[in-house]
């Protein structure tokens, strides 16, 4: 039975099962694409391609926010709202952690109680390291496999901190980054950056005593995002309150949501977002893979060590190491 198992599927019976709706399969189609040994990679790939012509009709939203912002509690709270439409939502959080440890410590089950038991709602740790192509492809791959087992509403959780926001940006179609009331920016750890790219910033726990502090945040960050360009969309970011505890403000997020679908598909934008995000995707790829193809060819790796000290020890320049190694790499290639 364990054996059987851990069998991998044919790309057939992945793809028919994911089409399915079948969480089972969907769960180990996505083991599949996280997969790190090369044996799979032409596996996931041809599963990829199956699923692809079903995919891109969900609402991809990425939310983000230091730990301690609420943003279990929120996805929760806001997650059940939007299953209570009616809609299927699938919640893939990225674990910066699980690149080292091998396994999530988030621990996303336990911290979504109520939606990982809900019919509609679909929760999955997702692994921030880089598998098929480089940092952050295992989420879009995920979202994509998603899409296609039937999920209309995609939410993608980062802890607003790192690296992932940028990637993560780049395969959203909506950016909503979770800010406390009464703790400066720089106390949070946001960057300026980071409020750029958001598309709507909720301002969480207002309720009971901070309820105030909550609405008096509201107006700085309206002020704020006032002094930022506008958006090539023509979108003005939008702050607004909320309470996971209370499930007061949820309503009004879900319809800047719509708003924001309407707005920018009317304006042809929603569409040309996506098409250059599938480009960055491939060139990301393309870049992911060359650097592979690179650092593990054998002229190279004999190589690396000793140029490494040259330049460790000032007697080469950065660059012209380079220039070498890749030179090193280019006579393998032409003999
Ligand atoms: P995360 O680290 O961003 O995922 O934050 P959590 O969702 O784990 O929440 C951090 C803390 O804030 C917990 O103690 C929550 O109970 C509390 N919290 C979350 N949402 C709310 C809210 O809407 N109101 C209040 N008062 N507390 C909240």
């Amino acid at each position: 039975m364990n054996t059987k198992r851990k069998r991998r599927l044919s790309p057939e019976e992945y793809i028919e099962g994911v089409l399915q709706g079948d969480r089972v399969v969907l769960s180990r189609a996505i083991t599949l694409m996280e997969s790190s040994l090369p044996a799979d990679h032409a596996l996931a790939t041809e599963v990829l391609d199956g699923i692809l012509p079903h995919t891109g009709k969900s609402l991809r939203i990425g939310i983000t926010g230091v730990p301690g912002v609420g943003k279990s509690t929120f996805i929760e709270s806001f997650g059940s709202y939007i299953t209570g439409l009616g809609k299927k939502l699938a919640v893939l959080a990225i674990d910066p952690s699980s690149q080292r440890s091998g396994g999530s410590i988030l621990g996303d089950k336990t911290r979504m109680e109520q939606l990982s038991h809900d019919p509609l709602a679909y929760i999955r740790p997702s692994a921030a390291g880089s598998a098929l192509g480089g940092v952050g492809a295992k989420t879009r791959e995920s979202m994509l496999l998603c899409e296609a087992a039937g999920f209309e509403v995609i939410f993608i959780e980062t802890v607003g901190v790192g690296q992932s926001e940028t990637s993560v940006r780049n395969m959203v179609d909506f950016f909503l980054l979770l800010m406390l009331a009464g703790a400066g920016d720089e106390l949070q750890g946001i960057k300026k950056g980071i409020m750029e790219m958001a598309d709507a910033i909720a301002i969480t726990k207002a309720d009971g005593n901070n309820k105030k502090e909550a609405g008096k945040a509201k107006s700085e960050y309206q002020n704020a995002l006032h002094l930022f360009p506008i958006a090539e969309s023509d979108w003005q970011a939008r702050v607004l309150t909320c309470s996971a505890l209370e499930g007061s403000g949820l309503a009004d997020i879900w319809q800047v949501l719509e708003e924001y679908e309407r707005h920018t598909k009317t304006k042809g934008w929603f569409e040309q977002q996506r098409q250059s995000q599938n480009l960055s995707w491939m060139h990301s790829a393309v870049d992911y893979l060359l650097k592979q193809q690179f650092y593990s060819h054998s002229s190279v790796r004999s190589q690396l060590g000793a140029v490494e000290e040259e330049v460790k020890e000032g007697r080469t320049a950065a660059l012209s190491a380079a220039r070498k190694l890749f030179e090193y790499y280019q006579n393998t290639l032409q003999s």
